[in-house]
């Protein structure tokens, strides 16, 4: 395993890592470890005005700023929004991004998922598992000697299963840090997203009415999470803080990757109690 170590987040969208993985990625980044957002696609559909060619290029931008933000790397692949498929030639791209940056842990989409975008990032990054490995695939990038450790980003979804963390992360104390990420993504989090929930009409103009407005939004959307996985928080928290925590992030091991064991578990996690 790296020291520092190297995490990779590997969401569809310019802002899925952030609203995901935002929280671990600020304690990584705290604790001096390396991590990469990938978006993989360009987000060039992601809004009800903005041209597809412009919006790519903004998003690109918006992205490049939570890069600095957080002193992480991030790379917007060059594939178009809402046109993913988990074909060879996007398959190829995976393995070499994920050989080129040699993570210990990946994190991305389950493949079952409301957006055809995240289920084909996550069917990439599983058909990766393991290719990463072999050689004669990608033969000009040189192969991994071992295949990394993969988990998966939560969701709501029950069919055709639910996700099942092993990991849960409390990650109130880096709240202030999720929305300085989400607030990079002004055209998402305060245009396209309130347009899709018919709300553009109650978007504040002034900034701390928004930064408010995209706590309102992370609460609403992460909030139920901690309540699902109550137990879970509790045995790894204790009674007293557990039974208190409001918002985490989940984590469920998938099966193509390297297992993710107790052991390992505490040095990948180390914001682990
Ligand atoms: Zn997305």
């Amino acid at each position: 395993m790296s020291d520092p170590l190297r995490i990779l987040v590997i969401g569809a969208h310019p802002d899925d890592c952030e609203m995901k993985a935002g929280g671990v990625t600020a304690m990584y980044r705290a604790l001096g470890h390396q991590v990469k957002y990938v978006s993989v696609t360009n987000g060039e559909s992601g809004h009800q005005s903005i041209p597809p060619t412009e919006l790519a290029k903004l998003r690109r931008e918006e992205s490049d700023a939570v890069a600095k933000l957080m002193g992480i790397e991030y790379d917007v692949l060059n594939n178009r929004d809402g046109r993913l498929l988990a074909t060879l030639e996007p398959r190829f791209e995976m393995i070499a991004l994920i050989r080129r940056f040699q993570p210990d842990l990946i994190l991305t989409h389950r493949p079952n998922d409301y957006h055809p975008d995240h289920r084909a990032t996550s069917t990439l990054v599983c058909d990766a598992a393991y290719m990463v490995i072999v050689p004669h695939i990608v033969p000009e990038v040189p192969a991994l000697r071992v295949n990394p450790v993969i988990a998966y980003l939560s969701d709501h979804f029950q069919k055709p299963i639910p996700f099942a963390p092993t990991v849960v992360i409390d990650v109130e104390p880096v709240l202030e840090s999720i929305l300085d990420q989400m607030d990079c993504h002004q055209c998402q989090f305060y245009e396209w997203l309130p347009w899709t929930m018919c709300q553009e009409n109650e978007i504040p103009s002034d900034a701390a009415g928004r930064r408010e407005y995209a706590k309102q939004f992370y609460c609403g959307f992460n909030g139920p999470l901690a309540e699902r996985y109550r137990d879970l928080v509790i045995q790894t928290y204790g009674p007293d803080r557990g039974s208190k925590i409001r918002f985490i992030e989940a984590f469920e091991p998938c099966e193509y990757g390297s297992p993710l064991t107790e052991a390992n578990k505490k040095r990948l996690f180390p914001m682990l109690p």
